[in-house]
């Protein structure tokens, strides 16, 4: 089995480590590494286009399974490893194990999560694995659950087009409280910008803003993570919002000059 192993955090990150110790520990499994030279984290989807790709060969650790890091995004690095890189398509893409939670509509941002989007839209079964804690991260106890939950993923089989988005509170497994299957939340923040001025007094805008932590639906990925819970979301390539198509439909929108047609006829051409 080839497991390529990939991350937004940067090739030499402790969590893209922690992952090819326990991958690499897996019987039958050849890993292969492929990940950006540079941190992405919050690049999201980016694709690089306007430049070539440059990668090096990269020793990551004793013992490590090989790696190439390439001076691109995560998405390309998928894109990459899948098209060019590998001897053939992996059996499994895992990205992570992330510096930081990728709950919600962070997902929308999350190179850790674009990885894994990227493998699904190649159609390999791929997981989006994050610490929810930037220090005193326990990456080696996050690695195994992503391993495991790996484990029972593959015997399964992952429904096409669809990945696993997983969260992981930083404590030991003995001290979380078994898996949710969740749902992602909307996630809100308060006090966004920091607006501050230079010292050649320009205004300047920072971006930060502290995370809403009110009352979450039980059934979602925020939830699960409060509650000590490894929160496992599958998350679909089609956003379409199938139960809005009606809806939108019976607007009956038109071009310039196009009158309105018969309810429910879709766009009025006269
Ligand atoms: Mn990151």
């Amino acid at each position: 089995m080839l497991i390529l192993l990939t991350n937004d955090d940067g090739v030499y990150a402790e969590g893209l480590r922690a992952l090819a110790r326990a991958f690499a520990a897996m019987p039958g499994a050849t890993v292969r590494v492929v990940a950006p030279e540079r941190e992405c984290s919050a690049g999201g989807h980016a694709v690089t286009l306007s430049r070539p790709l440059h990668i090096a060969d990269v020793n990551i650790g004793d013992g490590m399974p090989p790696a190439i890091s390439v001076d691109g995004t995560p998405a390309d690095c998928v894109k990459l490893a899948v098209r060019a890189l590998l001897e053939r398509p992996p059996d499994l893409i895992v990205s992570g194990v992330n510096r930081g939670p990728n709950l919600s509509t962070d997902v929308f941002y999350s190179g850790t999560v674009s990885a894994a989007i990227e493998g699904a839209i190649h159609d390999i079964p791929s997981l989006a694995a994050s610490l929810t804690a930037y220090q005193g991260a326990a990456f080696d106890d996050a690695a195994l659950i992503v391993r495991a939950i790996a484990e029972q993923t593959l015997a399964r089989g992952l429904p096409r087009h669809t990945l696993l988005n997983i969260n992981i509170p930083p404590l030991p497994v003995a001290e979380l409280d078994g898996v949710a299957v969740t749902r992602l939340s909307v996630a809100r923040y308060r006090d966004v910008f920091d607006r501050r001025t230079d010292p050649r007094g320009r205004t300047y805008f920072w971006l930060t803003g502290e995370f809403l932590d009110d009352e979450w639906p039980e059934d979602t990925d925020v939830a699960a993570v409060r509650r000590n819970q490894v929160s496992v979301t599958p998350v679909q390539l089609d956003l379409t919002d199938h139960g809005a198509l009606e809806v939108v439909r019976s607007w009956r929108l038109g071009l310039p000059g196009e009158r309105p047609g018969p309810p429910g006829a879709g766009g009025g051409r006269p």
